[in-house]
C-alpha cells in the first residue's frame, strides 16, 4: 500500500482491490441497470405518509419528469434548480433531469431569497422545483429571469404543479446521448477558499464515485436490496444524494424519507420500518447518545451508522456504540469538490476489517491518496500530518466558470488539495486533526466566512471584519466576528448580528461579535485566521 509513484511520492491506495467500474454509463443507467432484479420491491417510502413507490414506478415517474422537463424547454446541458426538504419528488426530479441530459444545482431550501438568488443566477437555472412554502422566495427572481416554478405540493398563482410536469408521455422526451463528462450535479461550496462556487460533478465521477462505495465483491459500503436506508440528511447536500440515494439506487434498497430531522420521529421510524443503515452526521449522533427516550424504542434492526461531514470525536463514538450494539458504526470522509467521498470505515465492508475509533476511514478503492506538507508541498509518510490530498475518476471537473479557483484546487498532476490536515497510520487508517482552510462546518452545513465578512463590510459603520469558527457542543462549530468599526461610528453586536441575520440562512448567523481595533494579516493581506482561532481557543474574550 506504499508504492512510490514519483520519486519521494508516497501514495496511499485502499486494502481492498481496485474494481472495474463502468464509467461509460450516465448516472440514471448505472443505477438502475440492475432494475429488473427489483423492479417490485421498494424503492422509495416517504417517512410521513407511508406511501412506498416501487423501483419500476420511480424509473417510470422520472423519464415522465424528463419528458416534462422537455415540455418546459429544459434542453441537454441545462440547469434546473431543485430547492426542496427531502421528498419523494427530490428523486424523481433529480432523476429525471439526469434522463434529459440537464444539470441539478440543489440549493437548500431555507435560503433567503438573496442567497437562492445568488445561486440560481451564477448557475442560470432555468426552472425551479420546490414546494409552495418557498415558492415566494424565488418568485421575483424567477419573474425577472423568465424562470419557471414547479411545486411538488401545491402550486400557488403563476407557478406549476409537479403533477402537470410527470403528465407528460416518458417516451415523449427526445433521446439524449449523455456523455461521461457531462456535468450531472452542481452543488455549491466555498471549498478551500472564497466564496460558494458552482461545484461540476459528471456523470463519470458520480458513477465512479458510487462503485467505488458499493460495487464488487467485497464494497466498502456493503448494502444490498433487502436493506432500508434512513434518508434524514438534506438531499440538496452531496453526502445524502450520493452515499444515500444513488448508493440505495444502485443495490436496489430502500429509501426511508425524512423530510427533517426529530429525534424521536426518527425512532418511530427506525423501530416501524426495520432501518438497517443510519447514514448521519455528529449532532444527530450527539441527540441518540444523549437522549434517554432512545432506550424505549427497539433499534435492533440498524447494522451500520455511518457518520461523515465533520468530526466525530472518539469519545462520543464510543457513547454511542454502546446504545447500539448489534450496529457497526465508523465514519466516511467526503467533501463535495472530491466527488465526495475519500474514506471510508472498512468495518462496513461485506468482509469487515478491525477499525479503531475516531479514524475517518481508509481511502476508496479506484483512488490514490498523498499527504503533503502544506509548506512545502513535499510528500509525506505514514503518521506524519499534512494536507490530505486525492486523485481519481469520482472528483470534480471543477468549479464552474472559475478556472482560478479550479487550478487552485486540482494540480496540475490532478491531486485535489482537500484543505484538510490529517495522518495515515501503520494499518491504514486516516485520521482528520485540524483544517487549513477557512470553511466553517454548523452541524455539517458549510459557512463560508468570505461570503459573510463581505457583508460585513459593506455595512456603513464598518471598517474591516473577519469571520472564524469557534467550538460549539451542538453544532461542532458556530460562525463569530472579529469587527473593526468605522472611525467615530456607533453600532453594537445585536445590531450586527441582526444586520447579518436578515440576509442569510439559519446556520450561518454570527453567533458572538468580538469588536477589535485592526484584524490581524500578512503582508499579502491575507487574513491570519489562525490568530483570531487562537485568540478564541484561548478564553481571553470569554
Ligand atoms: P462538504 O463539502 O460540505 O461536504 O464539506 C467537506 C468538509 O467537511 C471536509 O473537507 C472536512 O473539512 C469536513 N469533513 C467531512 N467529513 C469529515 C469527517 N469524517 N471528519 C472530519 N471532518 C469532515
Amino acid at each position: 500500500t506504499k508504492p512510490l509513484d514519483q520519486p519521494g511520492e508516497f501514495v496511499f491506495r485502499s486494502k481492498l482491490p481496485d474494481i472495474h467500474i463502468p464509467d461509460h454509463l450516465p448516472l440514471h443507467a448505472y443505477c438502475f441497470e440492475h432494475i429488473s432484479e427489483f423492479a417490485d420491491r421498494p424503492c422509495v417510502i416517504d417517512g410521513a405518509t407511508g406511501r412506498t413507490y416501487t423501483y419500476a414506478e420511480v424509473e417510470l415517474t422520472s423519464r415522465r419528469v424528463a419528458a416534462g422537463l422537455d415540455g418546459l424547454g429544459v434542453g441537454q446541458g441545462d440547469v434546473i434548480m431543485l430547492l426542496l426538504q427531502n421528498s419523494p419528488e427530490f428523486v424523481f426530479t433529480f432523476l429525471g433531469a439526469s434522463y434529459r441530459g440537464a444539470v441539478s444545482t440543489t440549493a437548500n431550501p431555507f435560503y433567503t431569497p438573496a442567497e437562492i438568488a445568488k445561486q440560481a443566477s451564477a448557475s442560470r437555472a432555468k426552472v425551479v422545483v420546490t414546494q409552495a412554502a418557498y415558492a415566494e422566495k424565488a418568485r421575483q427572481f424567477a419573474e425577472e429571469n423568465g424562470v419557471k416554478i414547479v411545486c411538488i405540493d401545491t402550486a400557488p398563482e403563476g407557478c406549476l404543479h409537479f403533477s402537470e410536469l410527470i403528465q407528460a408521455d416518458e417516451n415523449a422526451a427526445p433521446a439524449v446521448d449523455v456523455k461521461p463528462d457531462d456535468i450531472l450535479a452542481l452543488p455549491y461550496s466555498s471549498g478551500t477558499t472564497g466564496l460558494p462556487k458552482g461545484v461540476m460533478l459528471t456523470h463519470r465521477g458520480q458513477v465512479t464515485s458510487v462503485a467505488q462505495q458499493v460495487d464488487g465483491d467485497n464494497p466498502n459500503l456493503y448494502f444490498h436490496k433487502e436493506d432500508v436506508i434512513l434518508c434524514v440528511l438534506p438531499l440538496f447536500h452531496i453526502y445524502s444524494l450520493n452515499s444515500v440515494m444513488f448508493c440505495a439506487l444502485r443495490v436496489g434498497a430502500a429509501i426511508l424519507i425524512m423530510q427533517k430531522f426529530e429525534i424521536m420521529v426518527l425512532m418511530e421510524l427506525v423501530q416501524r420500518y426495520r432501518v438497517t443503515i443510519m447514514p448521519i452526521v455528529p449532532p444527530i449522533v450527539l441527540e441518540i447518545a444523549k437522549s434517554p427516550e432512545v432506550d424505549r424504542y427497539d433499534l435492533s434492526s440498524i447494522r451500520t451508522v455511518m457518520s461523515g461531514a465533520a468530526p466525530m470525536g472518539k469519545e462520543l463514538e464510543d457513547k454511542v456504540r454502546a446504545k447500539l450494539p448489534n450496529a457497526k458504526l465508523g465514519q466516511g470522509y467526503g467533501m463535495t469538490e472530491a466527488g465526495p467521498v475519500l474514506a471510508m470505515c472498512l468495518a462496513f465492508a461485506k468482509e469487515p476489517f478491525e477499525i479503531k475509533s475516531g479514524a475517518c476511514g481508509t481511502v476508496v478503492r479506484n483512488a490514490q491518496m498523498k499527504i503533503v506538507d502544506p509548506e512545502t508541498g513535499a510528500s509525506l509518510l505514514r503518521n506524519q500530518p499534512g494536507e490530505i490530498c486525492i486523485r481519481g475518476h469520482q472528483i470534480m471537473k471543477g468549479y464552474l466558470n472559475d478556472p482560478e479557483a479550479t487550478a487552485r484546487t486540482i494540480d496540475k498532476e490532478g491531486w485535489l488539495h482537500t484543505g484538510d490536515i490529517g495522518y495515515i497510520d501503520d494499518d491504514d487508517e486516516l485520521f482528520i486533526v485540524d483544517r487549513l482552510k477557512e470553511l466553517i462546518k454548523y452541524k455539517g452545513f458549510q459557512v463560508a466566512p468570505a461570503e459573510l465578512e463581505a457583508m460585513l463590510i459593506a455595512h456603513p459603520n464598518i471598517s474591516d471584519a473577519a469571520v472564524v469558527p469557534m467550538k460549539d457542543e451542538a453544532a461542532g462549530e458556530v460562525p463569530v466576528a472579529f469587527v473593526v468599526k468605522l472611525n467615530g461610528s456607533i453600532i453594537t453586536e445585536d445590531e450586527i448580528k441582526q444586520y447579518i441575520s436578515k440576509q442569510v440562512v439559519f446556520y450561518k448567523k454570527i453567533k458572538r461579535v468580538f469588536f477589535t481595533d485592526a484584524i490581524p494579516k500578512a503582508p499579502s493581506g491575507k487574513i491570519l485566521r489562525k490568530d483570531l482561532r487562537a485568540k478564541l481557543a484561548s478564553g481571553v474574550l470569554a
